[in-house]
């Protein structure tokens, strides 16, 4: 099955998406953890996309679609997180996958409100031992500033400061809320209200893609 997950920054895909792929048994591909891998190591491509990153801008195009295209060819079954977020973007997967004989079988559109995403993303923090992710606001820790698994330390993403979450949430209107029309004119789109528990909103998903 291969699956792609479409809403805002803060809309909560990327912890569905984990969730969604371990019962599938796909792989669950996000371009925002790869190219986080790719700035931790240090790599060329890593130290080209940190600038972007930390200021909430968009990757450009040919950079992310040449660090993907051969995992979308793979064969293997998968759900896209953060993927594509520009109509290039999708128009290069589609062309992927028509390639490699493949096709996609599900758009599930994630729908929150602007207020609800300036509130999730300013107040994400994740460990960083253990990598669990945390909100300040929602789902605080019991200690201040310390993982309850680990006692690691929280930290913020650069983006995630406050004026590169306002540029992340303005690029997301201009670039990829085209992507969703773009799929609605393609394909059939099932929009979930991603407002809720993981619980709830998982069990929204879920009976999405079935
Ligand atoms: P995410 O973890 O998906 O929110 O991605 C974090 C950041 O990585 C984004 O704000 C972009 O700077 C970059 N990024 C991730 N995926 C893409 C993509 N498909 N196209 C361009 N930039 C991306």
């Amino acid at each position: 099955m291969r699956i792609v997950l479409l809403g805002p920054p803060g809309a909560g895909k990327g912890t569905q998406a984990a969730r969604l792929a371990v019962s599938l048994k796909v792989q669950h591909v996000s371009t925002g953890d790869m190219l986080r891998a790719e700035v931790a190591g240090e790599t060329a491509l890593g130290k080209l996309a940190k600038g972007f990153m930390d200021r909430g801008e968009l990757v450009p195009d040919d950079v992310i679609i040449g660090m993907i295209s051969s995992r979308l060819k793979s064969g293997a079954g998968m759900v896209l997180d953060g993927f594509p977020r520009t109509v290039a973007q999708a128009e290069a997967l589609d062309r992927a996958f028509v390639q490699a004989g493949l096709k996609l079988d599900r758009v599930v559109y994630f729908a929150v409100g602007q207020e609800e995403l300036v509130i999730r993303l300013s107040g994400r923090a994740t460990c960083k031992g253990c990598q669990r992710p945390y909100n300040l606001n929602t789902s605080p820790p019991k200690k201040t500033g310390n993982c309850d698994h680990c006692g690691g330390e929280l930290m913020q993403r650069n983006d995630d400061k406050p004026e590169a979450v306002r540029n992340r949430l303005k690029v997301y209107e201009k670039q990829t809320a085209p992507v969703l029309d773009y799929y609605r004119r393609a394909a059939a789109v099932k929009e979930i209200d991603a407002v809720g528990t993981v619980e709830e909103v998982y069990a929204r998903l879920t009976a999405a893609v079935r």
